[in-house]
């Protein structure tokens, strides 16, 4: 049946079933829901089901599979492929699942796939817990966890993946499964950095980590091809209790940055040290020493603060390109800063996370996310101004970009891709993790009704 076959009667029939409750575009809440971070995004579902429980995950599964309606499934709606919403199909949509369970004893939490990244945060950081997400709070914490999961604890702890012990999922069947090491253990491997092909996660259950003492904040340095070389150096040899985010990029208009600096690049840093406060100002001392800060906010800081507050209405247009890098030497760095005063974009940057230490010990096989031997993250985004010229040209900007730093790692981290075709997906995965994703999907997808993702097809 198609999109078009499905009438409000049968979605109405639908969201009688549920505990939760369905919007449709006559609804007031309409534009609201249907909205996902991506401003370029702007996407019309024919209804969006607001689900409450993991029952009602399986009857609007359950009720895509029947009808053949295009199913698109959104957690926190940062995708950067835009994938988690539809023109005209079903959106199953977690947001209102956001319950926590807290095991401080253990250590662990159980937490539903519809909180953010600072939601989740600041509630086991009341018990001096935390798991590690990425660099943004409202981040949704299901797909940054099901594509591996970067961020402030990746040295000292690992990816999100790595702090993950169970989930439970409902797969394409309708079923409710609860995976771990002993129970589908194949499922499990693949929902650690293979994405959300595989079924809808309902529930994650983490392994928390101490955060008692932190110390972090931004720190911003001139962008000399010296400092960008030097900073890279510095966060490489750091102890593994630091994890660094380093953006070359102009500097805004900060009202704490001298106005002489605005429009400047600068070495936008921001850091996370947990441990010792003592250890963690030696820590940050060579990063200091690289040049005279222009701003220096690092400091003892309660964990959650790494996530500041976010403007609900903010709805960036990025067009980035990643990959991972072996060295930002000195000629590496002078191509990032020729490229990014090449630019007169409103944002561009270029982003640099030093990986290794916790994440690089997981085995490559251990989890679908491979590229544990991988040294550098690197992201390059410039924002376009909404028309189709602009996006073109910060298209050819950002592939030019890419392929300059380019150092014959062909891999690719498959939550910073956007809706870059097969071939990229492809690149997130080597050959074996490929092939043993294929087999997974085939067992629990075989229609491929999880498409609207970076997808793994059944077919291969
Ligand atoms: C501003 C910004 C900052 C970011 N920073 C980082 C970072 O520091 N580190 C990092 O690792 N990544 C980062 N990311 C990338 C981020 O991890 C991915 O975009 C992630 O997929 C977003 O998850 P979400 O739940 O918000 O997204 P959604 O748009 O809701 O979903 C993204 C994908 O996951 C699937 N999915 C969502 N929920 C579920 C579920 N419950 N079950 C199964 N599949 C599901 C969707 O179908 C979709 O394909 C960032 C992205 C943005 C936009």
């Amino acid at each position: 049946m198609t999109t078009q076959a499905i009438d409000v009667h049968s979605i109405a029939t639908l969201a009688a079933s549920l505990d939760g409750h369905v919007v449709m575009p006559d609804d007031e809440t309409y534009d609201a829901a249907r909205q996902v971070f991506l401003g370029d995004v702007d996407r019309r579902p024919a209804a969006i089901a607001r689900v409450a429980s993991a029952d009602d995950v399986a009857r609007v599964i359950e009720f895509a599979r029947q009808t053949g309606i295009e199913l698109a499934v959104r957690s926190g709606g940062h995708s950067t492929a835009g994938q988690s919403t539809t023109d005209g199909g079903l959106v199953l949509d977690m947001r209102d699942m956001t319950a926590i369970e807290v095991d401080p004893a253990a250590r662990t939490v159980w937490a539903e796939a519809g909180l953010s990244a600072v939601e989740l945060t600041k509630a086991t950081a009341e018990h001096g817990l935390a798991v590690g997400f990425g660099d943004t709070g409202s981040v949704g914490i299901a797909g940054i966890t099901l594509g591996g999961g970067i961020g402030y604890m990746t040295r000292k702890h690992g990816l999100t993946i790595d702090s993950l012990l169970a989930a439970e999922i409902v797969t394409a069947d309708g079923r409710l499964r609860q995976v771990d090491t002993e129970h589908e253990p194949e499922l499990f491997w693949a929902i650690r950095g293979g994405g959300g092909n595989f079924g809808v996660v309902t529930r994650f259950k983490y392994r928390l980590h101490d955060v008692r003492q932190a110390t972090g904040g931004m720190l911003i340095l001139p962008a000399t091809p010296d400092v960008i070389a030097g900073f890279i150096a510095a966060a490489e040899a750091a102890p593994e209790d630091l994890s660094t985010i380093a953006n070359v990029m102009p500097a805004p208009p900060m009202p704490f940055l001298p106005a002489e600096h605005h429009g400047k690049l600068v070495v936008f840093a921001l850091m996370m040290h947990l441990g010792d406060v003592e250890a963690g100002k030696a820590a940050v001392a060579p990063f200091r020493a690289l040049a005279a800060p222009l701003v220096d906010m690092v400091q003892p800081m309660t964990y959650p603060d790494i996530y500041p507050p976010e403007d609900p209405a903010y709805r960036p247009t990025p067009v980035q390109r990643t990959m991972f890098l072996h060295h930002v030497d000195l000629a590496t760095a002078r191509t990032i800063i020729r490229f990014l005063e090449s630019s007169d974009a409103s944002l561009r940057a270029a982003q640099l996370r030093v990986l290794g230490g916790a994440m690089a010990r997981v085995s490559v096989a251990a989890t679908a996310f491979a590229h544990r031997a991988s040294r550098i993250l690197a992201v390059v985004v410039n924002f376009h101004d909404g028309t189709p010229v602009d996006r073109a040209r910060r298209q050819t900007w950002a592939d030019e970009f890419w392929a300059a730093l380019n150092q014959g790692d062909d891999g690719a981290y498959v939550n910073f891709l956007s809706d870059e075709g097969q071939q990229r997906v492809r690149a997130a995965y080597p050959r074996e993790t490929w092939d043993r994703l294929v087999e997974a999907k085939r067992r629990y997808d075989p229609t491929n009704l999880f498409r609207l993702n970076q997808n793994v097809p059944p077919e291969g």
